[in-house]
């Protein structure tokens, strides 16, 4: 397939979002959006450093690079319209590969209602897979990492660490005898699942939109990392209680020390830690539960100048800092 003839067929029929005045066949797309506030983001994925193909099939390395920008989006409280790819690809990837990365973008852009608009590709050493992402949100609605307050409630939505805890499984982790019993009996299908096609919380974020602040951060890094974003953008110190934070229950199968590894730093889970009034919270645990999602009070936020931008673990009884990295301080 030469390249005009790659580009004809990823070309939708047609345009599913109205604000899309051309999209792809030009020097540039044009979009139209007189009400909204245009929300935008970028993510790259390289190979053999963000995913293997050993690990994951094309079809899930499409995926979950747009599952990861649909989330930028819905941690922004946007609802997610357009995307365009920039794909570096080896000579020797095969056609069907390539077709393969975009049936599982467009498996996602379906569900969303959203429109491939363009994109550029050229030869190169390693597949690199880089989405620009559009969505839309009301004016003066955008969720940021800088809207935490003093008395805030810090939550979390579904499980985490079950990503980290997927791929562990796809590399084979857990070869050692100490854990092969253990792990016997554990749902090995959910874990890679989440892995492999995570599901972003567009819905769950874009059912608060009638509330007046809440601060949003999507989990891409791991919670120790999002929860230090939100600390220091809003300057609030945030205080998180281990004990509240969710695991899925298959998850005690592991040693405790990966068990806390992959709750703060295992990443990918791609879902919301978000901080809101004690006011508005019940509001925010209603409508987690009317699109079926776990939600959890984990923690809460507290202006006291000397500490502010820290986050705090209470574990076991005492209370230490948490590190960015999910380690915490010795004293
Ligand atoms: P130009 O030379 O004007 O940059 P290109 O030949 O690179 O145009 O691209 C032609 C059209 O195809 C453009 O609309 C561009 O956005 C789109 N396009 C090119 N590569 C891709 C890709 N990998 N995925 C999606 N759209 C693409
Ligand atoms: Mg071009």
């Amino acid at each position: 397939m030469n390249e005009f003839e790659f580009i004809d067929s990823i070309t939708q029929g047609y345009y599913r979002q109205s604000s899309v005045i051309k999209g792809i066949g030009d020097d540039a797309a044009v979009l139209r959006h007189p009400y909204h506030d245009l929300v935008t983001a970028v993510d790259t994925m390289v190979d053999g450093i963000h995913f293997s193909k050993e690990t994951v099939p094309a079809f899930y390395i499409g995926y979950r690079t747009l599952a990861a920008n649909i989330s930028d989006i819905a941690a922004m409280g946007a609802v997610p319209t357009s995307y365009m790819i920039s794909l570096v690809v080896p000579k020797d990837y095969s056609d069907n590969e390539l077709q393969a990365i975009y049936q599982g973008m467009d498996q996602l852009s379906r569900k969303y209602h959203m429109d491939l608009i363009g994109g550029d590709t050229v030869t190169g050493d390693q597949l690199v897979v880089s989405v620009t992402i559009h969505g839309l949100v009301e004016k003066d609605k955008a969720r940021l990492r800088s809207h935490a307050r003093d008395g805030d409630i810090v939550f979390v939505t579904g499980t985490l660490g079950d990503s980290r805890f997927g791929l562990g499984l796809l590399l084979d982790e857990y070869k050692d005898q100490s854990y092969r019993d253990r792990l016997d009996k554990i749902d090995r299908d959910y874990f890679i699942n989440r892995h492999q096609q995570p599901t972003p919380r567009v819905d769950f974020a874009e059912a608060l939109k009638s509330l007046r602040r809440v601060a949003l951060n999507d989990v891409s890094d791991g919670i120790a990392s999002e929860a230090h974003e939100i600390a220091k953008s809003s300057q609030m110190t945030l205080f998180i209680d281990d004990d509240q934070v969710p695991v899925h229950q298959d998850m005690y199968s592991l040693p405790d020390e990966l068990i806390h590894d992959y709750k703060y730093s295992g990443g990918e889970d791609f879902e919301l830690l978000g901080t809101v009034s004690e006011q508005d919270f019940p509001f925010v645990v209603e409508a987690a539960r009317r699109h079926h999602l776990p939600l959890r009070q984990i923690g809460y936020v507290k202006d006291s100048e000397q500490t502010n931008g820290q986050v705090y673990l209470k574990k076991q009884g005492t209370l230490k800092r948490l590190k960015k990295t999910g380690y915490t301080h010795k004293n």
